[in-house]
């Protein structure tokens, strides 16, 4: 039985007023597989005229994707993709060497996870891409249903593109109950209750308690309480160590220098919007780096 490692969420402020519990990274662990991110949003209800909006930014380097729970948020993007997304739905984008996006909510209740996944070496430059994926695997077990949101996972296989091992699953029981769920056991792994409360080995994680499991087992079992929802996700311990910085992921420091000095002067590397308004862009935090600082990964701090 593998034994889970507590890792707490704690409150970032993504502007006016959005406040969202982030689970990742953290100076416990930064990632798990190639997800090397993760904010829950919500359940949150804004008042009439004060819904979210994520003003426009730049990302390099990984992919966004965006599992939405409740509500309706509209995501537009420097390539022209511009799509509502829905409850039940993934959206996908793969920011490669450059991608600029907004998100507005469109309504006032709201319930979302968001994650990011880093590109591979061979995949940090590719050009940037958006999926919106509105049907995933989905079947139920007595009075629980499971989602795949990405890769695969009892025989079944999500239409979400990823570029390494891995695994995202949402899990929602009405009823207490115990769960038997296979896991790879090359794959570490991370489970955080969205909603409700699990049980590992006798340890009990609340929504936002985050529990990770080191690679090695092939089997967890666990007690889920009544209406719970549970974010599974896993995969491979990704190799090679990244640089994240503010939205950039990159495998070298100097490629996130790079990308922030881009997004700063206005190179064609960050198109705009459409829709996007005249004026300055979002200004990105001063870079954390002397010139002869260690090599290092820097935590995002907001
Ligand atoms: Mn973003």
């Amino acid at each position: 039985m593998p034994t889970p490692e507590r890792i707490e969420a704690r409150n970032a402020d993504l502007g006016d007023g959005m406040l969202v519990r982030r689970v990742l990274p953290t100076r416990q662990r930064r990632m798990v597989g190639a997800w090397c991110f993760l904010d829950h949003a919500g359940p949150v209800e804004f008042a009439q005229g004060h819904e979210m909006h994520v003003h426009a930014h730049p990302h390099t380097g990984l992919q966004t994707f965006t599992w939405l729970i409740e509500g309706e948020v509209l995501h537009r993007d420097s390539i022209g993709s511009e799509q509502v997304i829905r409850p039940g739905q993934v959206n996908l984008m793969t920011a490669g060497r450059g991608m600029v996006h907004t998100e507005d909510g469109l309504t006032p209740r709201l319930h979302a996870a968001q994650l990011w996944i880093a590109l591979p070496p061979h995949m940090e430059d590719c050009a940037p891409a958006f999926q919106h994926h509105p049907e995933l695997p989905q079947w139920s077990l007595e009075d629980c249903t499971f989602t795949l949101l990405a890769g695969e996972f009892a025989g079944q296989s999500a239409p979400t593109q990823v570029h390494t091992p891995l695994v995202g699953l949402d899990v929602l029981s009405t009823v207490a109950r115990q769960l038997s769920l296979p896991l790879n056991p090359q794959f570490e792994y991370g489970l955080l209750p969205l909603e409700g409360q699990i049980q590992i080995d006798g340890e009990v994680f609340q929504t936002d308690e985050f529990a990770y499991l080191a690679p090695g087992s092939s089997s967890l079992d666990l007690r889920v309480a009544a209406n719970t929802r549970l974010l599974l996700i896993g995969g491979e311990p990704f190799a090679p160590p990244i640089t994240m910085w503010w939205n950039f992921v990159g495998l070298h420091r100097a490629y996130v220098i790079q990308a922030q000095s881009d997004w700063e002067s206005g190179t064609g590397r960050f198109p705009k919007v459409k829709g996007e308004a005249e004026g300055p862009r979002m200004p990105a935090p001063k870079l954390p780096w002397t010139q002869h600082a260690s090599q290092r990964t820097v935590i995002p701090n907001s």
